[in-house]
């Protein structure tokens, strides 16, 4: 793997603060003929930290990014960058890295000049431009290659000049609106894995947008989940993945057993419910108020048991058992309710066990309780 260096401590003011700096939005709005794309969006990032738009296609992640860039002018609201209001400055006066999709490299310049250009608008030194350049592309791994135009570049190659051109002028945070969108998944994985390195030995702010959740859980710091231009969740991707507030969100940060129930008793952060054919059970609850509700247990945090549980376990039968490689997918059939259910790797249960009885158990934390059709 490639290994990234530290900036030179010897930034001049033309070429940014190199202060770690935090992104706040308060109230941003965006309408398009009278249609919120963003809706009054409220979002920090803390200088140093790394979050994550993450949402379905349409969601607004585009408009925001584009607005904190300032790209696109905000209906009402305002953004803040290093607690400073930002909405009179064009964007080369932010100081911003940005790696959009829309935002490509110029054909017609080299890799190097391309890197060199932010510098160049910032009227930096023929000299000291060239060699800001060079440590650029030897951060992202492209050292020696900066002669060659874009198209004598991979895809992904052409991502980490873009990433470079970013980076080159020491921006206070980096904005990167689905950089590995068009790479394959090998390439795309390691991509994210040396943004991430790239990231920690720079300390640099980060506000990325995916609407991939691998990439947002294994990115980020922060998850902010976005739907319609509202933010729906946010918080730690484990604790967002664990934790969904609503169906939505836990069907849309991967598969998950939705349970519908009654409440039979809440207190304390915890709830007893009525799952009906898999019994009453005890589950996590954050409070949320509504009309209908159910558990979400996901399908990892499912075990075979050796007997049932007086709570937290239930009793059917295998459906089919398929094995993924890496995992073992069982569908389960409990009276009318059908769960999933991924094991790591093969245990007990094969497919010559198929429609044998047997228990399944979850641990009281797996369990969430959620309001249905949020
Ligand atoms: P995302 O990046 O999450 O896919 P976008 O921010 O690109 O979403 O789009 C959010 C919504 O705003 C979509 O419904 C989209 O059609 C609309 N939208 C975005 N840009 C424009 C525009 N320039 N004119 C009209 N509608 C737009
Ligand atoms: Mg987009």
């Amino acid at each position: 793997m490639t290994t990234f260096t530290a900036p030179a401590k010897t930034a001049s003011p033309a070429v940014g603060n190199q202060e770690n700096g935090s992104i706040e939005l308060r109230r941003v709005r965006k309408t398009y003929g009278g249609l919120a794309a963003v809706d009054d969006l409220d979002l920090t990032v803390e200088p140093g930290e790394f979050v994550t738009l993450l949402g379905p296609s349409g969601s607004g992640k585009t408009t925001t990014m584009m607005m904190v860039a300032g790209f696109e002018e905000l209906t009402s609201g305002t953004v803040l960058i290093n607690g400073e209001p930002v909405d009179k400055l064009p964007p080369k006066d932010r100081n911003l890295g940005v790696v959009f999709q829309s935002y490509a490299l110029f054909p017609h310049l080299s890799a190097r000049e391309n890197v060199e250009f932010p510098l160049r608008m910032r009227k930096v030194r023929p000299a000291e431009r060239r060699q800001r350049a060079e440590e650029s592309l030897e951060r992202v791994g492209l050292a020696g290659l900066g002669d060659r135009s874009p198209r004598q570049l991979s895809g992904g190659q052409q991502q980490r000049v873009a990433l470079a051109r970013a980076l080159v002028f020491h921006p206070s945070a980096l904005l990167l609106d689905e950089p590995m969108a068009a790479l394959d998944k090998r390439l795309r994985e390691q991509m994210q894995e040396e943004i991430k390195s790239i990231q920690r030995s720079l300390g640099i702010s980060v506000l990325f947008v995916t609407h991939d959740q691998d990439e947002a859980m294994s990115m980020s710091d922060r998850i902010v989940v976005m739907r319609e231009g509202k933010v729906v969740q946010q918080g730690a991707p484990e604790d967002v993945y664990a934790h969904p507030a609503t169906d939505w969100v836990a069907n849309f940060l991967g598969d998950t057993n939705l349970l519908p129930c009654t409440i039979v008793e809440r207190s304390g952060g915890t709830a007893v419910v009525d799952l009906g054919p898999l019994g009453t059970c005890r589950v996590r609850d954050r409070g949320a108020e509504g009309e209908r509700y159910a558990v979400s247990i996901r399908p990892e945090h499912l075990a075979f048991l050796p007997a049932a549980r007086a709570q937290n376990s239930a009793t059917g039968r295998v459906v089919s058992s398929t094995n993924l490689g890496a995992t073992i997918r069982h569908r389960l059939r409990i009276g009318e309710q059908e769960l999933l259910m991924r094991e790591l790797s093969p245990s007990s249960r094969t497919a010559a066990e198929l429609g044998t009885e047997v228990c399944v158990g979850w641990g009281e934390d797996k369990a969430q309780l959620l309001v249905l059709g949020s």
